[in-house]
């Protein structure tokens, strides 16, 4: 088939409940046997096994590796990676904080880029919201997205503004994979999703829904991010209530930029509506 990707699902092998059943990597083969990772994973033996054998089988050598962002569970893995298969390339846009303790030389690769995966063309979109530096990778005759963190199916994403998140800007990031109309697209969690224009309006109906239920929160004399989060998740497990709190700030600080709230400026955090 022309244009065809045909990319292999390798598990990075790392189940954790931040990671649900673990990471997604894909490996992309040209036919000349050159061969592109998409996100390292966290150097989880099976996965390096995995992809020695996924390698060995189509007579294939790792030319690079493309990882979304610098997250631990997404680039950790590149030291092990680069110890198997020395010749390998490792790119991702850079986020200077992150990158130099994951002991490999990175190669910057940034919006609008062409890369070369599996015999193909990959354009780079710097799409920034999850992280600062987030990545995903668009195969435009297949239609395809790497979306890495942007999406997961039947779950949300966290947005940590503590860590670089930004919930405007991770808004249109998710309108702009919209834009380019996907036949599909490959998370680095959870299932392909077949159905990318429903998936992502769900997500952006979700999250105005949010944002409506933190501004009656506000409303209704909630001040902090506990008592905003508590007014709003009702019955959370404890384990969820810090994720449920960051949303809950990414929120508000997306109202903020908006000139929607403001908050005082003590130590507790009062938000009010301005
Ligand atoms: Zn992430």
């Amino acid at each position: 088939m022309a244009n065809a990707l045909n990319p292999i699902l390798l598990s990075a092998h790392n189940p954790s409940p931040m990671t649900g059943a673990g990471n997604n990597t894909y490996l992309l083969v040209a036919e000349d046997g050159s061969a592109t990772l998409i996100d390292a994973g966290v150097g989880a033996p099976q996965h390096l096994a995995d992809l020695a054998s996924a390698l060995d089988a189509r007579h294939a050598r790792l030319d690079s590796v493309l990882v979304t962002h610098g997250h631990r569970d997404h680039a950790s893995g590149a030291p092990a990676v680069a110890g198997a298969h020395a010749a390998a390339v490792f790119a991702k846009r850079p986020w200077a904080k992150e990158d130099a303790q994951y002991g490999v030389r990175w190669r910057a690769i940034d919006e609008g880029d062409a890369v070369a995966a599996g015999g193909e063309s990959l354009i780079v979109l710097h799409t920034p919201g999850h992280s600062p530096d987030h990545l995903a990778f668009w195969h435009e005759p297949s239609r395809t997205i790497f979306t890495g963190d942007l999406v997961v199916e039947g779950s949300s994403v966290m947005i940590h503004t503590s860590g670089g998140g930004n919930l405007v800007e991770y808004l249109a990031s998710l309108e702009r994979l919209l834009a380019l109309d996907p036949r599909v697209l490959l998370p680095a969690h959870g299932p392909t999703i077949d159905d990318p224009a429903r998936t992502l309006t769900g997500y952006l109906r979700h999250r105005l829904m949010r944002e409506r239920q933190v501004v009656d929160a506000l409303c209704a004399g909630h001040h902090s991010v506990q008592a905003i989060t508590e007014s709003i998740y009702h019955g959370l497990a404890p384990a969820l209530v810090r994720a449920a709190q960051e949303n809950v700030r990414a929120h508000l600080e997306k109202l903020k930029a908006e000139g929607l709230a403001t908050t005082t400026i003590d130590e507790a955090g009062e938000w009010r509506l301005s």
